[in-house]
């Protein structure tokens, strides 16, 4: 998932998890803020390590998803090169832009983030004054200033039914 801070990718990537695992499938979530705090700890907000960051986070999605477990990352990912990369190296890929204009993302301001950018107290923040490139031909784009978090959900589960990457859900019943 790719998106401004602030667009839901977090909370689609939970209520994702939760429908997935229903259905018995192995998930795992690398959430951009985590990472931070483990996998990329010490990079800051360049250009460069973000796309170290992002790049890190693919591959490790990547070790996860070809051992069968569903790997959904919710990072900011504004870079499209380094998602296009992250697209090529990776079998089982789909893209996911949550898209929720900067206004509505600057009024939900999750962790008061947007209120210290626009302060001036955090420089480099995506959308404020740093860059994001949006998805050009995105398999999924979850609006979520006008759809639910469920319908949102859902919409990537079709997705990932009609690629393949997970049973359907008539197929699920049958087989029980
Ligand atoms: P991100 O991970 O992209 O920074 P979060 O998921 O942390 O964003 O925050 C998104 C906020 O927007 C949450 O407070 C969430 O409850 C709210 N929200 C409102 N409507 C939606 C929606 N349709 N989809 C996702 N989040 C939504």
């Amino acid at each position: 998932m790719t998106g401004l801070s602030g667009s839901g990718k977090t909370t689609i990537a939970k209520e994702l998890e939760k429908r997935l695992r229903e259905r018995g499938l192995k998930v795992e979530i690398l959430d951009g803020d985590i990472v931070r705090t483990n996998l990329s700890k010490g990079l800051g907000f360049s250009k460069e390590d973000r796309d170290t960051n992002i790049s890190r986070i693919g591959f490790v999605a990547n070790l996860l998803s070809r051992n069968g477990v569903v790997a959904i990352t919710a990072a900011i990912s504004p870079y499209r090169s380094v998602r296009d990369a992250v697209r090529e190296q990776t079998e089982r890929f789909v893209e996911v832009f949550v898209d929720a204009p900067l206004e509505v993302c600057e009024s939900r301001d999750v962790k008061g983030m947007y209120a210290k950018a626009r302060a001036g107290e955090i420089k480099g923040f995506t959308g404020i004054d740093d860059p994001y490139e949006e998805p050009l031909a995105p398999e999924v784009v979850c609006k979520t200033a006008a759809e639910t978090v469920s319908e949102s959900a859902s919409k990537i589960l079709a997705a990932l039914e009609r690629g393949g990457y997970i049973p359907s859900s008539a197929e699920q019943a049958a087989a029980v």
